[in-house]
């Protein structure tokens, strides 16, 4: 009966605030991301975004104006993820704040030696557990270079990750998954990225992946969207974890 009663009001959501076809075509040439995707996919995407952008809160800050344009290309990014996981995936928060360019945080960052760093920098994003995601406008329209960079994921890579408490790179598994097989995946290729980086030998990845596990879970659920070959080629047992994860399969010829 719950399940009926939400399909129907989903159902309604989506009849009442429907994308333009225009701006549709308008982002979707924003984003060559989504190219790989197929129309039933991209649809139930579409479906998705207004969703989700009912749902959550998006709040200009700093004097960053947010046009309608702006959340469904934010929105879009946030859900590709979830694309088969679901919207609950991001259950627990609201907001999505947006400040024109980087913003300065105050924070405690513990490395990998266990050493707390305290900060006060220039950031691009941030997730907080109880509120939501921070993104800098600068680097989020940045989004259609294919570069494996991308801002939205990263931050929204986190909140799955804060879903079973810090984020520590151990998002709660799908069923059928082994958490045997994500540690011991995700854990060789963070040591020999971070040998890597302490060899000074050049990297395939964002050297801050190696900034803590955390982060480089985030850093490469970046890459398996965007450049997932490179990933696929440098570890790949995590891009088969990611692609049972995140229930995606963006290499073609890997099922
Ligand atoms: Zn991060």
């Amino acid at each position: 009966m719950i399940k009926l009663w939400r399909r129907w009001r989903e159902a309604r959501i989506v009849r009442r605030h429907p994308i333009d076809e225009r701006d549709w075509q308008m982002v979707l040439a924003q984003l060559p991301l989504l190219a790989r995707l197929t129309n039933k996919e991209l649809a139930r995407l579409r479906r998705m975004a207004i969703l989700f952008m009912h749902e959550k809160e998006f709040v200009g800050v700093g004097g960053q104006v947010l046009t309608g344009n702006m959340a469904l290309l934010i929105a879009l990014q946030a859900c590709l993820p979830i694309l088969n996981l679901g919207l609950h995936w991001y259950r627990g928060w609201r907001s999505i704040l947006v400040y024109p360019s980087a913003f300065r945080a105050r924070r405690t960052l513990t490395d990998n030696h266990g050493i707390q760093h305290h900060m006060n920098e220039a950031m691009l994003g941030e997730a907080w557990q109880q509120s939501g995601v921070i993104l800098s406008w600068s680097a989020t329209a940045t989004a259609g270079i294919i570069d494996g960079q991308n801002l939205v994921i990263h931050e929204f890579a986190h909140k799955l990750d804060m879903l079973n408490g810090e984020a520590d790179g151990f998002p709660p598994l799908r069923p059928g998954m082994s958490v045997a097989d994500w540690t011991q995946a995700f854990t060789q290729a963070y040591e020999h990225f971070c040998q890597q980086i302490e060899a000074g030998a050049p990297t395939t990845l964002d050297p801050y992946a190696a900034v803590n596990p955390a982060e480089f879970f985030a850093v490469v659920s970046e890459v398996f969207f965007e450049t997932p070959q490179i990933l696929h080629d440098s570890y790949p047992a995590v891009y088969q974890q990611l692609a049972r994860f995140f229930d995606q399969y963006p290499l073609a010829h890997t099922p």
